[in-house]
């Protein structure tokens, strides 16, 4: 291997966290030198240790700056139409989200403008939300269709998802979130016929999604519901994801245990047993403190429960127009630290390692090793912390995707 060791790029002089599981808990090498080839790692190692044939290739000096894996957004609802700030005002003046949502406002708003839009519409309207994630140092998101609840409508947002894929240097990751909510002035049953035997076959054959979610609560889908489309997605090789837990405890982290669920996200109201079940499947706890803040809910997620059964845990915006309106995936790491009481190591392996963990895709992203992307942020920052302990502009000083 090292005789045919080759290539084009070469970042030096830098302070790596490369996310290596080992002695340190996010794998620092200082200095260290990461080469690169083709867009992908070939070398990860101490300065003083580099290749002599790496030499003398494009050199970049990173003059001690901090690199760290780019940054993984593994839950998102980017693409959508319409806007929903008025119902902001609504609730400051008093009225709750179920008199909203009766008023037809909520998800039932965002659906009709979003059946409304046009793919091209949709793909203007997620770029600038897109830009922002990007200008932080995101490499990869995961984007849910589930505002169009109707085969056309979920087709062209997962459509425009891969679109925006097409025109930024970002790898989307695109789920298909059918089961998010029966579809207003819709028949449950017909719904889910639709979803499971007419939509999720389809998804599957034009390869526009890789995993299938589904929204587990009282207000949305029963445990055999989700099951049935989770059966659905099986059959069709997709792997599945869920929305657990939120609002109140309904067994939904064992359920997802129960699927091999690539990752169970909110998870406020999981008990020991879900925890417990979570790590023993190896699914992913994805921790939306967005949502948790807008909601001004009361109930954390049992963040020591998930260390104790070894549950990896991903920290994620949750970007979407009513629950989680935040387009800055370091705010919502500050706040898995501030509110759920995660330390900044823990914060970055859910923006990193663990986030490529909730996408299947740990394999290509979410650490510094060889035959990984070269996807980097490189950081103006003295200590790693810096990059969430402030809130507002990212002390980003470059963003590198596929090595460039
Ligand atoms: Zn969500």
């Amino acid at each position: 291997m090292q005789a045919d060791l080759k290539a084009d790029r070469l970042w030096r002089n830098a302070r790596l966290a490369t996310m290596v599981p080992g002695a340190s808990p996010l794998g620092v090498i200082e200095p260290g030198a990461i080469a690169a080839r083709g867009g992908r790692i070939v070398w990860v190692g101490p300065d003083r240790d580099l290749p002599g044939e790496l030499a003398g290739v494009e050199t970049i000096d990173c003059a001690g700056r901090w690199i760290t894996p780019g940054l993984i957004d593994c839950h998102t609802h980017l693409v959508f139409a319409g806007d929903r700030s008025d119902e902001f005002e609504r609730r400051l003046a008093g009225e709750s989200y179920a008199d909203i949502a009766h008023s037809g406002g909520g998800i039932a708003a965002t659906v009709r403008a979003t059946r409304a839009a046009t793919e091209d519409e949709l793909v203007a309207a997620a770029l600038p939300r897109l830009g922002a994630l990007l200008a932080e140092g995101v490499t990869t998101v995961e984007i849910k269709s589930g505002y169009g609840l109707e085969t056309e409508a979920e087709l062209r947002q997962l459509r425009a998802a891969g679109r925006l894929a097409q025109i930024r240097p970002v790898e989307v990751a695109r789920t298909y979130l059918g089961a998010h909510a029966v579809p207003p002035g819709g028949n449950r049953a017909a719904y889910l016929r639709e979803v499971c035997e007419e939509v999720i076959p389809r998804v599957a054959a034009q390869r526009l999604a890789e995993a299938v979610d589904a929204f587990h609560e009282t207000i949305a889908f029963t445990a055999e519901e989700t099951a049935a489309v989770f059966e659905s997605a099986r059959r069709h090789d997709l792997r599945v994801k869920l929305h657990a837990d939120q609002l109140k405890d309904n067994g939904g982290a064992a359920l997802a245990a129960r699927f091999a669920a690539l990752s169970a996200d909110h998870l406020e109201y999981t008990n020991e047993e879900g925890a417990a079940a979570l790590g023993s499947a190896g699914t992913v706890a994805v921790l939306l403190p967005g949502a948790y803040y807008v909601l001004k809910e009361q109930q954390r997620p049992p963040v020591e429960a998930f260390r104790r059964h070894g549950v990896p845990m991903a920290v994620a915006t949750d970007l979407n127009p009513g629950t989680s309106p935040i387009a800055s995936l370091r705010l919502c790491a500050h706040m898995a630290c501030t509110f759920f009481g995660l330390t900044v190591p823990e914060a970055f392996l859910g923006m990193t390692r663990h986030a490529a963990q909730a996408l299947g895709r740990l394999g290509s992203v979410g650490t510094l090793e060889p035959g990984k992307w070269c996807d980097l942020a490189i950081w103006d920052v003295e200590h790693l912390a810096q990059v969430i302990a402030w809130i507002g502009p990212a002390p980003l000083h470059a963003r590198v995707w596929r090595g460039k």
